[in-house]
Order: C-alpha cells, then structure tokens, then sequence
C-alpha cells in the first residue's frame, strides 16, 4: 500500500531545513528563538512558540529520517537513531544506556508507554526540592492539553504475550496492574516502535510538533551539533555550532545561532554537558551532578507456549506493587514493565557466552522479559550519577550503582520469578553471571537469595535519563527556576529531561511534555508581550 510521508510531502512544499552536511560554508542564521535539540522538550517548545507568532529555529545532532527509513531493522535503526548506535554505557560499563540521535530525539524510537508523573514525586519536588507552582492539580490542563494533541489514549487492543505475563502474574498474586496509555492513532501493532515507527501511528515529535513549526515557517537544522553558549554577564549572545557530515563527523563548517531567547533541550546528558562545556554560571557545583537513570534489572523466563516477545505494542501494562513499598525516601522501589524483545537487543543485554548464549537464543521466541525500574534520587542512598566533560572533550557519566541499589535489584529479581512462575513460566533466569534457570519458585527463591549481584556481572539497563539541571527555587539545589528559565541568565531556558531534580518513577516522555507545554506557553507569553 502507499503511504504518504509526511517529513518527505513537507519538505515538497518548502519546509526550511537545512542539512548539515550540506552546508558549504560558515553561516549566522538569527531567529526570535533558538532550541537546541528535537526531543520530546524541544518538539513541545518548537509548536508552542511559533504557534505564538516567534520565529523559530531548531537544531538537532541528529539526521533527519522518515517513516520511508524506518525497515524494522536493528542493525539500520541503532547507529541512525541512536547515542553511540545505542551501545552508551556509564563510566565503568556497568549501565547501558538508550538514547535517541536524530529529529523527534527518543521521542522518535521510544516505546509510546504515556504516564502522567505520579503525585508523591511532585509532592516530594515541593517539600525538599523547592519547586513552586507544579502540583497535580497545576500540571492536569497542560497533560489534558498534551493527551489531546499527541492522541495518548488507553490501547484498546489485547496486551501481546509479554505484557499478558505481567498482567497473568499480578493478577494471581493479588498485585497492582494497570494497563498502559499510548500516543498513536491507528497503530499496527506492530512491535517495532524501538526502530522507529514504519507507519507513522506513533505520534512522536518527528511527525506532530516538529512538522506543525516548520508549516509556519520555522527552520530545522539537522546534523548540526550546539557545541559553545556564548554568554557576558546575565545574557546568551549566541550559540556557536558545528556542521556534521553525512557519518555524523563535523565537517570545519561553523553555524553561529543568534536569537532573543534561547532553549535548550538537548536531554539530560547533553543539555548539562553543553552547559559545563560553556562554563555557565553555577556557583553551587550542580551542573551535571544528580542525573538519574531508573537503572533497570532484567529477569527471563520460558513459557512452553511462543512469548514472540518482538511482536506486538511492547508495553502495554505496568505494576506498580513495589514502587513506593517503603514510603517516597524510604527504600528504593521500582516499576515493573516490560521491553520489548528483538534479536540483537537481547543478545546484547544478557548472560554468557558461547553455547549457553547460542541456547538462549534459539529459544527467543519462547522468552518472557519482565525489567523493574528503581525509582533513583529520593533518598541519600540513591543519589544518582555525574555528567563529567573529560579534557578530550568527550562526555562521560559516571554512576556507581549503591549497596542500596543493589538491595533493590535482589528484592526485585526475587520478585519477579514470583510473578513469573505464576503467569505458568516453566524456567527462569535472572539475566545475572551466575545466575541459572531455575524450575520452580521456590528454588529460585533459595538461589536468588544468594546470588553474586555486582556491576558487569549483573545486567543493567536504563532508557530514561533524567536530571543533571535541575528546577527549584532555591539557587543552592536548582540551576532553572520552576519554570525553566535559567537562574543567572536571563535569555536561557531549559526544557527538557535534565530539569527533573529526581526521577520520575514513571517514563518520561508525558512529564516532559506537560511540564514543557506549560513552560512555553509562559515564556511565548513573555517574549510576545515584549514585541507588542
Ligand atoms: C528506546 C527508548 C524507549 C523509550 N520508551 C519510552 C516510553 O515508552 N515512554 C516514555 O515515557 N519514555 C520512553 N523513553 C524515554 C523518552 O523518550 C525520553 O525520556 C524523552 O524523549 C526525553 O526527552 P528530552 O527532550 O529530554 O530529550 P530527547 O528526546 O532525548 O531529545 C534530545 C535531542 O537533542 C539532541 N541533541 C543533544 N545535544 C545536542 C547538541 N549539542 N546540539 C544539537 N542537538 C543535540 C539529541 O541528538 C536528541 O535528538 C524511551 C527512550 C528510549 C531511548
């Protein structure tokens, strides 16, 4: 059947979007407002903005693809779509790490789970983050407003086999289980949303906000990387940034960005590294420090029927049974969900090698994932990772993963057998070195209890960085006020996932975009009545 694309149809009829690789040579571009990256902050900013009558230019590292490269294929999506062609890991490899590189930013490969953020985190943020004005009851019109327009609705369709166990178990253990909201329309269903969405249901960034900017007017740079903020005292007079070529190298073209207000959202390792590298006012040390991951661990297990875990919506439910089992600061609790499950992901992310690696991949097809996402930065114990720009200029993030965290994973990893043995899973295998199958509970119980948990040994995985700027009123814990705006100079914002100051305890993307839609609704009143 054909389709039409709505990035290649747009760009048939005059969006401005210049390619970095394409640039022949250095170039000023000047525009009302500048926004550094095209992820779910900078895809908010960029509609709301020029919905408002500003002018907008934004620009993202990343390429511009469409639903026309998107071939279901691992090995095409991870180095076109991902940071580092998805194999980002934290200092010491412990964690890896998914992020998005291209235009719509994670948005544009991400699992479409839509979540409003839970009370106790913003309750939390107001009691001992000082963050003002952001409360359930602030936040409902802009998650109301941001449902709407990126169609986030109950998934109506039965849960695929992977989500069935987690639903199966709970429901035999009396557990909480809720279904999943997602943002697509007319979504095929087909599993294969971490490669970028084939049909276009998903409604990411790349084919909603980001299209809405560039029919007014606006202009899109893709392969084009923000490298310095060039600021004096309280203003940003410019952003100097690079061209990249075709294989994301910079090319010695040089782009110069000049606005009246400038956003960054770059997501929460590059907007804080930008920043450091940029040497912004931060006379608390807080720039890159408290970045969180909801570091995840990961527990198999074989069913006698096909799981066929790489086909279907990959999350549709969750449980949250554990994720504030000891109170918001007590001990660290976690989400439970299910990843979806494809070839190379999964012999990246899990145990042993050789033949007892070949064996578990013979039996793909028969595998349930179930992963627990640890609520990070609410206690002292749980204190999260450093964004930290080495003299090479790379970025690194370090992120010791705590005896507290540890403790949780144990507890999850035992939970998650539980849930899994009653769902009727005939083996299950904590993806740990050392770990076994094991055939019944009650065995898996004894050897969990016992078993080895220790970075590189155990698998731990995250899609959700958060942090690293965060909001607040307070200078000595926040760099941005509660409404984004930079505390020390007066023409920056950021809007994005760095300006959470602890996780979530939910994914991300619909926190973004609530928090975002309010910001630059704000900030576009502001700079219009500045013009009028
Ligand atoms: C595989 C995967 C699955 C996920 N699934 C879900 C899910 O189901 N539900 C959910 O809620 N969340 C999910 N997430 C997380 C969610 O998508 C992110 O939390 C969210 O998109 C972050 O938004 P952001 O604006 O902070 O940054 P991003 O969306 O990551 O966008 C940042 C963009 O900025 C660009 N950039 C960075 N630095 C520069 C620079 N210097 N110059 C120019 N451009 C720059 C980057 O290339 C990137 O494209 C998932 C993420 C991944 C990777």
């Amino acid at each position: 059947m054909s389709r039409i694309d709505p990035i290649e149809q747009g760009l048939k009829q005059g969006w401005h979007h210049i390619r970095g690789s394409q640039l022949q040579q250095d170039t000023v571009l000047e525009a009302d407002v500048v926004i550094i990256g095209s992820g779910a902050g900078g895809g908010t900013a960029a509609e709301i903005l020029s919905a408002a009558g500003l002018t907008v230019i934004m620009v993202e590292a990343g390429p511009l693809k469409s639903s026309r490269d998107f071939d279901m294929e691992e090995r095409h999506a991870y180095p076109n779509l991902y940071q580092q062609a998805g194999a980002l890991q934290t200092k010491d490899k412990a964690i890896s790490i998914f992020q998005g590189r291209a235009v719509g930013g994670s948005t544009t490969i991400n699992w479409t789970t839509s979540i409003r953020t839970p009370v106790q985190t913003l309750e939390y943020w107001r009691a001992e983050k000082s963050v003002q004005g952001i409360s359930e009851t602030s936040l409902q019109p802009w998650f109301e407003q941001m449902e709407q327009r990126l169609s986030i609705r109950p998934w109506t369709l039965a849960p695929n086999a992977n989500n069935r166990v987690l639903a199966q178990g709970c429901e035999t253990l009396g557990w909480d289980v809720t279904p999943i909201r997602r943002n697509v329309t007319s979504c095929w269903n087909t599993g294969y949303c971490g490669m970028g969405c084939p049909v276009d249901a998903k409604q990411s960034m790349l084919i909603t906000t980001i299209p809405a900017m560039l029919s007014r007017g606006g202009t899109l740079l893709s392969q084009v990387k923000a490298v310095q903020i060039e600021h004096h005292r309280r203003t940003v007079y410019g952003i100097r940034a690079e061209a990249l070529s075709d294989g994301l190298t910079p090319t010695g073209i040089n782009v110069v960005l000049k606005a009246r207000h400038y956003i960054l959202a770059g997501g929460a390792i590059h907007t804080p590294a930008l920043m450091l590298r940029s040497w912004l006012p931060d006379p608390y040390g807080i720039l890159g420090r408290r970045t969180f991951l909801h570091p995840s661990v990961l527990s198999g297990a074989l069913f006698d029927d096909n799981i066929n875990a790489h086909s279907g919506a990959p999350q549709s439910i969750y449980s949250d049974q554990f994720l504030w089992r000891d109170g918001v600061s007590g001990e660290l609790g976690y989400k439970l969900e299910v990843p979806p499950v494809h070839p190379v992901l999964l012999a990246s992310k899990t145990v042993g090698y050789g033949r007892s690696h070949a064996a578990l991949m013979q039996q793909m097809n028969h595998l349930q994932v179930t992963i627990a996402l640890m609520r990070d930065g609410f206690s002292a114990d749980a204190p999260g990772g450093s964004v930290i720009l080495q003299p090479n200029g790379r970025i690194v993030l370090d992120y010791p993963l705590t005896e507290a965290f540890w403790q949780a994973a144990r507890h999850a990893l035992l939970r998650m057998a539980e849930l899994q043995f009653a769902a009727g899973a005939r083996q299950v295998l904590p993806i740990a070195e050392g770990g076994g199958y094991y055939a019944s509970w009650r065995e898996a119980k004894q050897e969990i209890s016992q078993l080895g948990l220790a970075p590189l040994k155990t698998v731990v995985a995250s899609a959700h960085v958060m942090g690293g700027c965060p909001m607040g009123e307070d200078r000595q814990q926040a760099m941005v006020s509660s409404h984004g705006r930079s505390h020390y100079l007066d023409n920056l914002s950021v809007f994005d996932g760095s300006v959470f100051p602890t996780s979530l305890g939910a994914n991300p993307q619909l926190s973004i975009y609530g928090l975002c839609a309010r910001n630059a609704t704000l900030l576009a009143d502001s700079l219009t009545k500045l013009t009028g």
